[in-house]
């Protein structure tokens, strides 16, 4: 059977595209794009033209076994989203579980993605951090879930759109208060910017200069401050001290 290459595409800038992931891209007999269009102006600019076929979130399960049959006649095929990493808050995931459970062979072709290009500038700690994807579009949902964040150490990353950027450092300001946020702004292109701050200085910053709430985010936050060992053996001390008053013994 042929091979399925999962190829990470540009987020911005086209000199990102890896060597090896246009070799591929001319190779393969059929390349599945999130948007057949993009992707084939894409090939197009590489001087490539390829079969295509879509596959995005409402058709996935769909393609499965279209795509699973090629493999089985022998093609290699590739899947590629928008921009990025697919899979990475992007389609292909349902594609991927159903071929490496039928044992196909699944190949990444690492490249561009937005996440781990924005953490790898941003200063904040990296060795435990928590992708949290787009934060739900609804205000209450989405308070929700950052409260139910809020004791996690790790640095927070989501994925954000100019539309909501504004609502969403407001809620950070509001839910995890004088936090450290860092922005990453349309990165890999001309405007590529690194906002850091707190969600209010952050959202003053887009008042006095309403660009800086356009493009695409990555907002990255720094996790709760780590509990110190005293810390932890006050509330130790505290939890013994309460069980053994008790058990009504005298201390
Ligand atoms: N699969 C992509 C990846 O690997 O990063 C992410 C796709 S997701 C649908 C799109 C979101 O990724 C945007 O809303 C933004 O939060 C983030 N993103 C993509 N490109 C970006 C860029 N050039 N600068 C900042 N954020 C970006």
């Amino acid at each position: 059977a042929g091979s399925l290459y999962v190829v990470a595409t540009p987020i911005g800038n086209l000199d990102d595209l890896s060597p090896r992931a246009v070799r591929v891209l001319g190779e393969v007999a059929l390349v599945a794009a999130e948007d057949t269009r993009h992707s084939g102006r894409l090939l197009r600019h590489l001087g490539l033209s390829r079969p295509m076929l879509s596959l995005h979130e409402h058709n996935e399960a769909s393609r499965v076994d279209t795509l699973d049959a090629r493999l089985l006649a022998g093609d290699d095929v590739a899947l590629v989203s928008d921009a990025g990493t697919p899979l990475i808050s992007d389609p292909g995931f349902v594609l991927v579980r159903e071929l490496r459970a039928r044992g196909r062979r699944i190949v990444p072709l690492p490249g561009p993605c937005a996440l781990v290009a924005a953490l790898s500038a941003a200063g904040l700690p990296t060795d435990r951090f928590l992708f949290q994807g787009f934060l739900p579009a609804r205000a209450g949902p989405r308070r929700t879930r950052l409260e139910a964040l809020a004791s996690r150490e790790e640095t927070l990353v989501f994925y954000e759109s100019p539309h909501r950027i504004r609502d969403t450092l407001a809620d950070l300001d509001t839910v995890l208060e004088a936090r450290r946020v860092v922005l990453a702004r349309e990165l890999t292109k001309a405007f590529e910017t690194f906002l850091d701050g707190t969600a209010a200085e952050l959202l003053t910053c887009m008042e006095a200069d309403p660009d800086q709430a356009r493009g695409e985010f990555v907002v990255m936050v720094a996790g709760a401050p780590a509990r110190g060992e005293a810390e932890q053996s006050a509330v130790e001390a505290d939890a013994l001290l309460s069980a053994l008053l008790a058990e009504g013994v005298g201390v």
